[in-house]
């Protein structure tokens, strides 16, 4: 790596890991198509074959553990992806505690995929310590976080449940996507791996699907680079480009989009067709104290509740500047309609059992001028 830890997190976010390619001097690192590096004499270099290593997926790599404080870090084909290569740490006959509020592809990974592969889950209030401590079992191996939580924003305490599980030899792992590490950093406290859904705010611009991971553990990075290279859960040189570009202006695109969602958290509130408002900087937010504890903003995203069901179809009809779409995290306003979209994969009576309503919609808000936003998010209202 060219560039020293000590760096604050928005000069790491634009130099990364190699602020120039070493080989030309030039201020990107190039695209490196390559499948596979000639070795000298029949001996290998620091590049063997791409799906062990690539130049270009390197500064990615590279990025995301110098901006979390990882040793190592990996870029994988989704978030998705990321997750499950963070899972792959679990074996047959292991048990996992998640949260009962988390994403909805999470969710569908963790209540469908896992069992087959004899890995049973229990989803618990992770809000509440003693939930987590009386849920685990002499199986249990490991905890998977989400907080704020998607989309109910719940918060879970980080250095609680790093401490409970560090007591009790479980490994954590964390889903940092809504904060990324510009906001929070959760192996400073105590969590073992942080994984992202780099398709959204480290990408930034709603033209790419990525996932990375990092931990702070040298022996956990050896075990997920094994996967990541036997799995070939990769991220392609391209995809690895447009990712490093986008983290360039991580900073200035998410302090926007977080001054933005503050003002509009505010007139949502008050608006009379909005029953509640989740958002993390709202004044009487429950768990504001606690997330401010552990992280360092309330983010860009926040989701509010109609008081009417049959608001939201007229709204989703009407509404201009936002697309209506199942992501966050771009430089364009999202809306999500929670139950049909990112929680679609979550059945109907746990969603409702949850409070995740018909009438909740997710707002990523973007960089458009928050007046024009507000404008049309009123005019929908009605
Ligand atoms: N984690 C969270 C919090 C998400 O919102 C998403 C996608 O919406 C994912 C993980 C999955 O990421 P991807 O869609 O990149 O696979």
């Amino acid at each position: 790596m060219t560039q020293p830890h000590h760096y604050r997190t928005a000069t790491l976010l634009v130099h990364q890991g190699h602020d120039r390619d070493p080989a030309t001097g030039a201020a990107a690192i190039p695209i490196y198509n390559a499948s596979t590096y000639h070795h000298p004499g029949g001996q290998g270099g620091t590049y063997d074959y791409s799906r062990s290593g690539n130049p270009s997926r390197q500064q990615v790599e590279d990025a995301i553990a110098l901006l979390e404080g990882g040793v190592r870090g990996f870029a994988y084909a989704s978030g998705m992806a990321a997750i499950a290569g963070a899972l792959s740490l679990l074996k047959s006959g292991d048990h996992l505690l998640a949260p009962l509020d988390l994403y909805g592809g999470s969710y569908r990974y963790l209540s469908q995929v896992l069992p087959q592969q004899g890995i049973t889950v229990g989803f618990v209030d992770t809000t509440r310590l003693e939930q987590i401590e009386a849920a685990i079992r002499p199986s249990t191996r490991a905890i998977f976080l989400e907080t704020p939580s998607n989309p109910l924003f719940t918060i879970t305490d980080l250095r609680g449940v790093a401490a409970l599980a560090k007591d009790r030899g479980l490994l954590t792992i964390l889903d940092n996507t809504f904060m990324t590490p510009l906001l929070q950093k959760p192996l400073a406290l105590g969590i073992d791996i942080a994984v992202h859904s780099a398709t959204k705010f480290l990408g930034g611009h709603s033209d790419l699907l990525a996932g990375l991971a990092t931990t702070a553990d040298p022996e956990l990075a050896g075990r997920l680079k094994h996967y990541q290279n036997a799995s070939g859960n990769v991220l392609s040189p391209f995809d690895s480009f447009l990712l490093s570009r986008g983290i360039k202006t991580l900073g200035v695109r998410l302090q926007a989009g977080q001054r933005s969602a503050g003002i509009l958290a505010e007139r949502l509130r008050s608006h009379p067709a909005v029953a509640a408002v989740y958002y993390p900087g709202l004044d009487d937010f429950a768990g504001k104290t606690l997330h401010e504890a552990q992280a360092s903003g309330p983010g860009a995203v926040l989701s509010f509740e109609l008081k009417a069901a049959e608001a939201v179809q007229p709204l989703l009809n009407t509404i201009r500047l936002p697309i209506i779409a199942p992501s966050l995290g771009g430089v364009e306003t999202i809306l999500t309609h929670c139950w049909s979209m990112s929680h679609a994969a979550i059945p109907a009576p746990v969603k409702e059992r949850l409070g995740i309503r018909q009438t909740l919609l997710r707002l990523s808000v973007g960089l458009e001028d928050v007046e024009d936003l507000w404008d049309d998010l009123a005019a929908a209202l009605g």
